[in-house]
């Protein structure tokens, strides 16, 4: 028996067998080879593999299974494997070399063709060929599970957990990973119990071994004796009792003692999270990471496609209250086919409207997109993420200026009045809030890039996840900043950062004067009913209070001694 503790990132218990994942570069030998018979069978095995892997994807989405019909097809095209051949038999290339440099041709070729059609297959291309490589080293090649198991890796990539069949995941265990990463952030939307920053535990970890973890705790044990299962076991008793009982208030009003009333908002990422929203009890959606559309599927997708998916969104939230689609956040961490990963510091780097100014192509078709979508309810609205300041949002306000009289030309139908806001997750918008305030309708708070910002602290990095303080004075310095601005150009603020989901600083939000809190769909139930035990006057003497602290830590000691009933207000 082996016990880990990690930062619990997404609650829930649950215990299971183990499937491995281990990231390991693929280093290719460039060494030629004198066996071309050898290589040829090792790329006919591989191919074979990777075909096996393909068609094993279990799926009713037609999309899907033509995606996969497409790579299928590439991996037997008749010009791309008599490179392979000639690569082996002429230049005696080894396989891996030969797969890589057949790939890269038909690549530059299929990208410098000047068709959105052919770029996109450049992208699959890209795809086998990683596949193709993978198989070749002998390694896991594909993420893919189909019995109910729990993940444990070095790390996954936001993008990688869409590889997996996430109804067979039962929990993930990570070595490494912030409280805040994206992983973290999709894995509670998934409603997948989750700990990160284990530090080595994928390398104790057996296949097919029995683990038992608790997401909210962040314990996690490897081949767990009776006694520890016996109370794992009873700890998953009580969450279901509990949860039971926190579903029973998800039709009663987010409103204090004192009758001020909360809108409360779910964060998604995809349309799968949509019931879930409603079952909560969601008053609309505060923000729709749409960038996780373009990792799980294509960045390039028509328009159209786009458009499709965004309606269904506006079509079943609509009614609920705000659809807000945030354009692609991409960068960062979340990096989709095709974007180049060479960055030093890439979360200060080529990420959200910085790529997408830099990718106009891409940008213009996103927000016909939304635009599109726009049409078919008042409910949709638009938001752009990492803005630093007056200007740069000026910039971007004037592009959709551009895209909106070209969607009037060409006779595409769009909600004139659509409200477009910013997000605030930057320090330097965030002071200029005020400024900010007089081009959108709205400002969103994301605090989990706001908090990384403010205090130079990698929102990703466990090891100084214990850094990581969003109740630092600066962030709520900030926070109280914008809200003022807010009120004063009266526009509406709100936050769509994890901390808005966070039960026990929901008060001091409160307090603070949010009125508008945008979350996991898992964290309403908690959330709701934490408001309806609070009264608005004594939320605001807290927040006073604590927004008269120095520091971090007294600011954390007093909010707890708040939650726990130690101080009364
Ligand atoms: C944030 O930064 O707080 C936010 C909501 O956006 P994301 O977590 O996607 O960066
Ligand atoms: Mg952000």
């Amino acid at each position: 028996m082996i016990e880990k503790k990690g930062l619990g990132v997404s609650p829930g218990i649950a215990i299971g067998r183990i499937e491995v994942f281990r990231h390991s570069d693929i280093t290719i030998s460039h060494e030629t080879s004198d066996n071309p018979q050898l290589e040829k069978e090792a790329f006919e095995r591989a191919s074979r593999s990777v075909i096996e892997g393909l068609e094993a994807i279990n799926t009713d989405n037609k999309v899907e299974k033509d995606i996969m019909l497409v790579h299928k097809s590439m991996i037997k095209d008749p010009e791309f494997r008599s490179l392979v051949y000639e690569n082996i038999e002429k230049r005696k290339y080894n396989a891996s070399w030969a797969v890589e440099t057949a790939a890269e041709k038909f690549i530059t070729l299929l990208e410098t063709s000047g068709s959105e059609y052919f770029r996109e297959r450049a992208d699959d291309l890209r795809y086998i060929e990683r596949l193709l490589l993978t198989a070749l080293s002998g390694m896991v090649s594909s993420l893919s599970v189909s019995e109910e198991c729990i993940i444990v890796a070095d790390y996954l990539m936001p993008s990688e957990i869409f590889e997996l069949n996430t109804a067979s995941v039962m929990g993930i265990c990570l070595d490494s990973g912030g409280r805040t990463s994206h992983v973290a952030i999709l894995a509670h939307s998934l409603g997948i119990p989750a700990i990160l920053g284990l530090g080595d535990i994928s390398s104790y970890a057996v296949d097919g071994d029995m683990i038992a973890m608790d997401g909210k705790t962040g314990e996690a044990v490897l081949s767990p004796d009776e006694d520890v299962l016996h109370l794992f076991r009873m700890h998953k008793s009580a969450e279901m009792r509990a949860e039971k009982s926190l579903r029973s208030t998800a039709l009663l009003p987010a409103e204090t003692t004192d009758g001020v009333r909360i809108k409360l908002l779910g964060n998604i990422e995809g349309m799968e999270a949509i019931p879930q929203a409603i079952s909560a009890g969601a008053e609309g959606i505060g923000l729709f990471r749409t960038e996780f559309l373009a990792l799980h599927k294509d960045l390039y997708t028509d328009e159209e496609k786009k458009a499709s998916i965004y309606r269904e969104v506006a079509k079943a939230m609509g009614g609920y209250g705000p659809v807000i689609f945030r354009t692609y956040d991409l960068g960062g961490d979340k990096i989709a086919d095709g974007m180049k990963t060479d960055e030093e510091n890439p979360v200060l780097g080529w990420r959200a409207v910085r790529f997408c100014m830099a990718r106009k192509d891409i940008f213009r078709s996103q927000l016909i997109s939304i635009l599109k979508a726009s049409a078919v309810s008042d409910s949709v609205m638009l938001m752009f993420p990492m803005i630093s300041g007056s200007e740069e949002l000026k910039e971007v306000l004037s592009f959709l200026n551009d895209v909106k009289s070209e969607c009037r030309e060409k006779g595409i139908a769009f909600n004139e009045n659509m409200k477009i806001g910013t997000m605030i997750e930057i320090p330097s918008a965030a002071i200029t809030a005020d400024i900010i305030a007089d081009y959108v309708d709205f400002m969103s708070i994301g605090t989990n890039d706001l908090v990384q910002y403010t205090i130079a602290v990698d929102r990703g990095n466990e090891r100084i996840s214990h850094l990581y303080r969003p109740l630092h004075p600066a962030v709520l310095r900030l926070l109280r900043n914008v809200i003022e601005a807010g009120n004063k150009r009266g526009i509406p603020v709100s936050i769509c950062g994890e901390i808005a989901g966070d039960a026990d600083i929901v008060p001091l939000l409160i307090g603070m004067g949010f009125r508008t809190l945008s979350m996991a769909s898992h964290s309403i139930l908690e959330v709701r009913k934490r408001i309806r035990g609070l009264s608005l006057s004594s939320c605001e003497k807290l927040a006073d209070r604590l927004l008269s602290l120095p520091d971090a830590t007294s600011i954390e000691k007093e909010l707890k001694d708040f939650t726990d009933g130690k101080t009364r207000y």
